[in-house]
């Protein structure tokens, strides 16, 4: 990403993020977006995953539910009930207990005094020391590759038992 494109992003976002609803979990994460680790993640996919997560724009139901008009607190994810928000996928949903283990169990997680800094840390302000950087890179990149994957299976395995339903 060239310095021009880079400072395009930044002024498009910094509109973007007075006027949109959507951008919850941008507003919590967000001071720069200067020196933004995941922009050099290699995999397009995961790399594009965590974009969508930041910006709030993306495929939770935190946001197709937004769509559809319903409440915050009917908008849960159809694996364990909870809301599903950029938060629960990151941290908590047990679809993703094995990539979370698997990937990131290998990287040095900060004490967070909350679950804002955490999710934070995880979606951008995971590699702050140029020595953890190219490792948090590596295995972040690969938690939200599998995770999105599991969640795109999910989705699809959902959809055939409905059409079996109905
Ligand atoms: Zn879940």
């Amino acid at each position: 990403m060239t310095v021009k494109t880079h400072l395009a992003e930044q002024s498009y976002w910094r509109s973007r993020m007075k006027r949109k609803a959507k951008l919850r979990t941008y507003r919590i994460i967000k001071r720069d977006l200067e020196l933004e680790p995941y922009l050099e993640m290699k995999d397009l996919k995961s790399r594009r995953t965590l974009s969508l997560l930041r910006s709030g724009s993306n495929f939770l139901r935190i946001e197709s539910g937004r769509w559809t008009g319903q409440d915050i607190e009917e908008r849960k994810c159809s694996w364990c009930d909870a809301v599903e928000d950029e938060a629960h996928f990151t941290l908590d949903c047990d679809l993703f207990v094995t990539p979370r283990e698997s990937c990131l169990g290998s990287l040095v997680v900060p004490v967070f005094s909350g679950r804002t800094e955490k999710l934070a840390w995880f979606l951008g302000g995971f590699a702050r020391t140029p020595r953890d950087k190219g490792q948090a890179l590596a295995v972040m990149s690969e938690f939200f590759l599998c995770s999105r994957r599991i969640w795109g299976k999910y989705k699809d395995l959902e959809q055939d038992w409905l059409r079996a339903e109905g």
